[in-house]
């Protein structure tokens, strides 16, 4: 299985034309990466403007609702990402269960309905008991709190022990990514050193000089 980047843009860039800017700055930048599966996550607003599909790039939502339609004001369900193109969803991600208060009731509603559309969810997790379903189709994201968007990345020795942690918590196997302040001096560490099947990318996806170097860094290992 190739190793999987993907980039989290979060509520970024602020206009159309910064997004069209990056992910183009990005496909161009990746026309002869093989060995990597590469997948952004913009702001919904901007899918359905972005023509990955003349790229070697997959699209990603940031998150999804658990009902496919019907009077739930502001939610973008599952079958509408599909409807875009979109095969990846973020799910649960540490950001929005602080500020919007998700609970693992609702990350697990997720990603069964994102399931049931063919969507492969990425769940977010920082501790073990937010593993708690037969987990079948779904990455797992280990996100430690402490360094996301900090800038103080996990050490090698903790993220390894973690991702072996969760790989015995898994009835089935499912790649595991790593995701917190990631940047092109330690991005493959997490690969090479930790075995990490990929990385989950926030701030430094924002910079596309940055961000393929990531990319091109793991492409080459
Ligand atoms: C994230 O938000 O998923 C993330 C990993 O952010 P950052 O890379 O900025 O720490």
């Amino acid at each position: 299985m190739k190793p999987f980047i993907v980039a989290n843009w979060k509520c970024n860039p602020a206009s159309l034309k910064g997004a069209k800017l990056l992910f183009d700055s990005v496909a161009r930048g990746i026309k002869n990466v093989r060995k990597v599966e590469v997948v952004i996550c913009p702001p919904f607003i901007y899918l359905s403007n972005i023509q990955h599909l003349k790229s070697n790039i997959q699209l990603g939502g940031q998150d999804c609702f658990w009902e496919e339609k019907g009077a739930y004001t502001g939610e973008i369900s599952p079958s509408m990402l599909k409807d875009l193109g979109v095969e990846y969803v973020i799910i649960g991600h540490s950001e929005r269960r602080k500020y919007l208060k998700e609970t693992d009731e609702m990350v697990n509603k997720k990603i069964e309905a994102a399931l049931k559309q063919g969507l492969k969810p990425i769940l977010c997790i920082d501790k073990i008991s937010q593993l708690k379903k037969d987990l079948e189709g779904v990455i797992i994201a280990y996100e430690p709190l402490f360094a996301i968007g900090t800038g103080k990345p996990c050490s090698i020795g903790k993220a390894k022990k973690m991702r072996i942690l969760i790989k015995k918590n898994l009835k089935r196997g499912a790649p595991i990514l790593y995701g917190g302040s990631v940047n092109s001096q330690n991005a493959q560490d997490y690969i090479k050193k930790a075995g990490f099947q990929g990385l989950l990318v926030g701030s430094a996806s924002l910079n596309s000089k940055e961000f393929l170097s990531i990319v091109k860094g793991i492409d080459s290992l």
